[in-house]
């Protein structure tokens, strides 16, 4: 199978309303050609300085998620051109998001990034920590910030009930969320190759797909 069959899959797969983010990390320049020419223009990178080389390599109408940890000294490679910063976990790193917007007269999307999962190793605040930050209003001073939902990722794990439970942990966290603090939240990014129709049925909005459609990196 091609890439373009693999995306043009995918997509047949997809309910209205979820949005496919090619995962193009370690990927060859060729290799996201291929996926641009089905008409795919979401593209999520997890190395700063990886995206922005592909920025400059491919075409501007190219929308680009920023969706692996991110050091506040990197910020600065990407926030002219990111269109989506998914993996904000800390409130370091939205303050420096925030200030190099205002630097370059920006206003840059971003996604809390919300630990659910088993492994000690990801990113992301729990949902106790990340209610108390949101109720204290300090994201409410950030001006050049917009915060438009949620990312997390499930367990790596072939039990589906885990999975099923952390991404039904998300949606909950994300319905609190827009209820109590944030009625304009309108993304919940969930899923990976190994698990989004299973994040799709617990109300995922945008898919982070790398390996189905580029093969193994
Ligand atoms: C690599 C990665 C993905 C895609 O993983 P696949 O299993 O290749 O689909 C999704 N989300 C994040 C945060 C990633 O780092």
């Amino acid at each position: 199978m091609s890439i373009a069959d693999n995306i043009e899959h995918i997509r047949t797969t997809l309910p209205l309303g979820v949005e496919l983010i090619a995962v193009s990390k370690f990927q060859p320049i060729t290799s996201l050609e291929q996926a641009y020419n089905t008409g795919q223009r979401l593209f999520g990178e997890s190395r700063p300085q990886e995206l922005a080389s592909k920025w400059e390599a491919l075409p501007r109408d190219i929308r680009w998620h920023m969706i692996g940890h991110l050091q506040t000294n990197k910020v600065r490679l990407i926030a002219p051109f990111v269109a989506m910063i998914e993996s904000v976990d800390s409130l370091r790193l939205a303050q420096t998001i925030n200030q190099e917007a205002e630097r370059i007269g920006r206003v840059i999307d971003i996604l809390l990034e919300l630990h659910v999962a088993q492994e000690e190793s990801k990113f992301g605040w729990n949902p106790v920590e990340l209610e108390k930050i949101i109720s204290s209003g300090i994201f409410d001073t950030m001006a050049n910030i917009r915060i438009r939902g949620l990312m997390g990722m499930a367990t790596f794990t072939d039990d589906k009930s885990i999975i099923n439970s952390e991404f039904a942990q998300l949606r909950t966290t994300f319905d609190h969320i827009k209820q109590q603090y944030m009625p304009h939240i309108d993304v919940l990014s969930m899923g990976m190759s190994a698990d989004y129709r299973e994040a799709i049925l617990h109300g995922s909005t945008a898919v982070r797909i790398g390996s189905t459609i580029f093969g193994v990196r």
